[in-house]
């Protein structure tokens, strides 16, 4: 048996480094991703029994003869951050090296892979990988646009406004780089405006003026000084959350010889997923109060740690590995939308928006065994 897996495993390497060099060939930078969408759609639709549905460039592929088991949506996003200098991809020994390879083009190729498996599983009654008769849900798979920048651009409100299937699913994967760990929920993350007013005079004479940049002073004291909090989920002391605040950007000052009328500083919040979008603002505007005006400029909610949702925790058995993500991800938008989702893929979280970004054929390999057996009842 160990034996046979080896071989099956050593060939399934193969095919699956052959479409993440494909997939990574094509660039796709955020709102560039309309060539890799054409390219993935003709490959979906010459797959027999696969309904392909486009919209935007964002690619929603189902298995129709599976149509009535439980839903379960395995997506992962087409874009890319901008290029670094690592394109075009290559190969050394277990490792693709390229832009994109990580986050997350490897879990797409697993993605394909799989779909193409059930699909020919179906027509021909069983293979070697999979046997339709132990299918216990109806996978969908989405293929989406612009995940890597604004929250209000991303392809998946698309994907949810033009595909009415989305709502019918009782749980999704987002195929996100975790070295194949499930990870539970997500920090959902804010970045708010803070303005210090003061008033301008000449640096010679600051008494006739007021310094905003001194005046910012106490409020860059409460957020530096503020204690990160820890949260886990009732029960889960294991799966633990930071939720930290950060002032990551700070401007005022119209000339050297002139006291500022002005301090803009961005906020950058990354609170738990016990936090409501309304809590976190109330943080922030409770943390600036008296001292400066705030502006939200933008908001993605926390993720739900879907724990006692069956499918999350039959994929948690099946992994053996649960943690905190300690980011965003679009688990947070499914939890808006009523959604309970993880994320699970085979890239290398460490290595995502790197130069040196690759992905590990065996990490994939692992993927897929690991998605087989969350579609199937296989216990092997
Ligand atoms: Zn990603």
């Amino acid at each position: 048996m160990g034996t046979t897996t080896t071989i099956e495993d050593a060939a399934l390497g193969e095919e699956l480094a052959t479409r993440l060099l494909a997939l990574t060939a094509i660039p796709s930078v955020s709102r560039n991703e309309k060539a890799l969408c054409d390219w993935l759609e003709a490959r979906l639709r010459a797959v027999a029994g696969v309904a392909v549905q486009r919209t935007g460039d964002n690619l929603i592929a189902t298995l129709p003869a599976l149509a009535g088991r439980p839903r379960v949506v395995l997506c992962g996003h087409l874009d890319t951050v901008p290029e670094n200098q690592n394109l075009p991809p290559r190969r050394e020994g277990d490792l693709i090296h390229g832009l994109g390879t990580s986050d997350l083009k490897s879990g797409l190729a697993v993605l394909w892979k799989l779909l193409e498996e059930l699909a020919s599983g179906l027509a021909a009654g069983r293979t070697a990988g999979l046997d339709p008769a132990r299918l216990v849900c109806d996978p969908a798979f989405v293929f989406y646009a612009r995940e890597e920048i604004a929250f209000a651009e991303s392809g998946l409100l698309e994907v949810a406004r033009d595909w009415p299937g989305l709502q019918e699913a009782k749980f999704a994967v987002c195929v996100e780089p975790t070295s194949n760990a499930v990870e539970l929920g997500c920090l959902g993350t804010m970045h708010a405006e803070l303005t210090v007013r003061g008033k301008a005079a000449h640096a010679a004479r600051p008494w006739l003026g007021v310094n905003a940049i001194h005046a910012a002073l106490p409020l860059l004291q409460r957020v530096a000084a503020r204690a990160e909090r820890r949260w886990s989920p009732p029960g889960r002391s294991e799966i633990e959350y930071r939720e930290v605040m950060s002032i990551t950007g700070i401007r005022g000052g119209k000339a050297k010889n002139v006291v500022p009328d002005e301090c803009v500083m961005n906020l950058n919040f990354r609170f738990a997923p016990d936090r409501t979008p309304d809590d976190a603002r109330a943080q922030v505007n409770a943390l600036a109060e008296g001292i400066a005006e705030v502006a939200f400029k933008d908001l993605a909610p926390a993720g739900r740690v879907a724990s006692g949702n069956p499918w999350c925790d039959r994929l948690v058995a099946l992994a053996g590995v649960a943690r905190a993500k300690q980011a965003w991800t679009d688990v947070g938008r499914f939890t808006a939308m009523g959604l309970d989702a993880v994320s699970c893929g085979p890239g290398a979280p460490e290595l995502a928006h790197q130069q040196a970004e690759h992905a590990s054929i065996r990490k994939m390999v692992e993927s897929l065994h690991l998605f087989r057996r969350l579609v199937t009842n296989r216990t092997n």
